[in-house]
């Protein structure tokens, strides 16, 4: 499909999960002919699993990958325009909003960011093979392929503890592995976890290798003591890595109002964001529920309330112009790197 690149389009879409699909089939349904980037990886975080049961309307599950095909081929089907690209600019201080990609400058009157988050890794090549068969960065999605099995959570967090406290109510032992001697958990989050006799915690260690089966089954983990430098190793059916989630908006900061962690700031309630005319949805802004089900629900409510807000600009001429966005649209962000400076104004890259 050739794409028009003079055109100022109804609605630009950043990201191609769960939630950028969902919210470009809306849009497309809509008549307002959507133009998505799909960044670096095609189809977001569920690419990199294999089996999704808990997205409903697969009784027997699906693979991730699988799943993101269908909504890709659904959404295309309804004429959205997809480009296999990054976003690496934006200027949303004036309408048209424009966006970069590959030095080339997209213009459109709306903007649905929806460019996921990713879960922070160790880093280690072996986890990269057992990732989805055996090493999981999610105990709601995974947790139950573990029945009655034995099972390490790295990290010191509450995210760890979360998991950890989670994973019990199918594992008969859970191995918290942490590279302090202390927790950096909330203590309620600690207490809980200290009193679940199904968690144990190994301290002072860090995971150096996930070891496991030519036919992708883990078998253990091999502990580096972090103190003495001693390896050993630790039998385990499955690893969950629980060391925080970074969300994908770097390319945003001095844009679009982020919060202390990076996330993208909206109305409780809504996908509005306090830039008018910029929405977000799925796990850009949401660090609390982080599911596939969560993300598509919260792209449709960014495709109506996008589709509504365009819909009342339609009515006002004088606001469809070329205008700067006000200063009380432009929120500071707290402590988020890159805060302050604009990138630049729309043109040439
Ligand atoms: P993502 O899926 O993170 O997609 C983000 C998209 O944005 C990607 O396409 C990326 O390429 C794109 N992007 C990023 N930056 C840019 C940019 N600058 N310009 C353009 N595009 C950009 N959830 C479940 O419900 N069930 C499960 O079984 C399950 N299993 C999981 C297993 C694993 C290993 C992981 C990591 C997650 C799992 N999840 C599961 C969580 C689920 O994948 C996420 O909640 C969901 O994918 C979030 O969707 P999203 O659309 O918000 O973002
Ligand atoms: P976090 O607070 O940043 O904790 C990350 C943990 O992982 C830390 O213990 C850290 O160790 C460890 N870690 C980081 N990198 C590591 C590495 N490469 N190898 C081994 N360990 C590593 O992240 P989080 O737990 O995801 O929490 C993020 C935020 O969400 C927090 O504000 C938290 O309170 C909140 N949250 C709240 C709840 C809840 O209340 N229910 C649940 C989840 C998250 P160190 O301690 O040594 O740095």
């Amino acid at each position: 499909m050739e794409i028009v690149l003079s055109r100022i389009r109804e609605v630009i879409i950043l990201g191609s999960g769960p939630a950028g699909y969902t919210a470009a089939l809306y849009t497309a349904r809509a008549n307002l002919q959507p133009l998505l980037f799909t960044g670096l990886q095609p189809g977001g975080q569920l690419t990199i699993t294999t089996d999704v049961e808990n997205y409903p309307g697969f009784p027997n599950g699906i693979q991730g990958p699988e799943l993101m095909d269908v909504m890709r081929a659904q959404v295309t089907r309804f004429g959205a325009e997809l480009l296999d690209q990054e976003v690496d600019k934006v200027d949303f201080s004036r309408r048209p909003f424009t966006v970069w990609a590959e030095g080339q400058s997209y213009q459109a009157k709306s903007v649905i960011v929806a460019t996921g988050a990713s879960a922070l890794l160790l880093g280690l090549p072996s986890e990269q093979k057992f990732m989805g068969s055996g090493v999981s960065a999610c105990a709601t999605c995974d947790g139950f392929f573990y029945k009655g099995k034995r099972v390490a959570v790295v990290g010191g967090g509450d995210t760890a503890m979360e998991e950890a406290t989670f994973l019990t109510r199918f594992c008969p032992e859970v191995v918290v592995v942490h590279r302090r001697d202390s927790l950096r958990a909330s203590k309620i989050m600690q207490e809980r976890a200290f009193a679940n006799p199904a968690i144990r915690f190994v301290w002072n260690s860090e995971v150096v290798e996930v070891m496991g089966e030519e036919n992708r089954k883990v078998t253990g983990v091999k502990l580096r003591d972090t103190v003495t430098g001693a390896e050993s190793d630790l039998a385990v059916d499955g690893l969950f890595v629980a060391i925080g989630h970074k969300p994908n908006t770097e390319f945003l900061a001095g844009q679009l109002p982020l919060d202390a962690k990076g996330y993208v700031r909206i109305q409780p309630g809504t996908s509005r964001t306090p830039i008018e005319g910029v929405f977000a949805a799925g796990d850009v802004h949401d660090a609390v529920y982080r599911q596939a089900v969560t993300a598509a629900g919260s792209g449709c409510m960014a495709a109506m309330d996008c589709e509504r807000w365009l819909e009342a600009q339609a009515h006002e001429p004088a606001k469809h112009e070329a205008r700067a966005v006000s200063g009380a649209e432009r929120v500071p962000q707290a402590g988020h790197p890159g805060a302050g400076a604009p990138t630049r104004t729309a043109g040439t890259h």
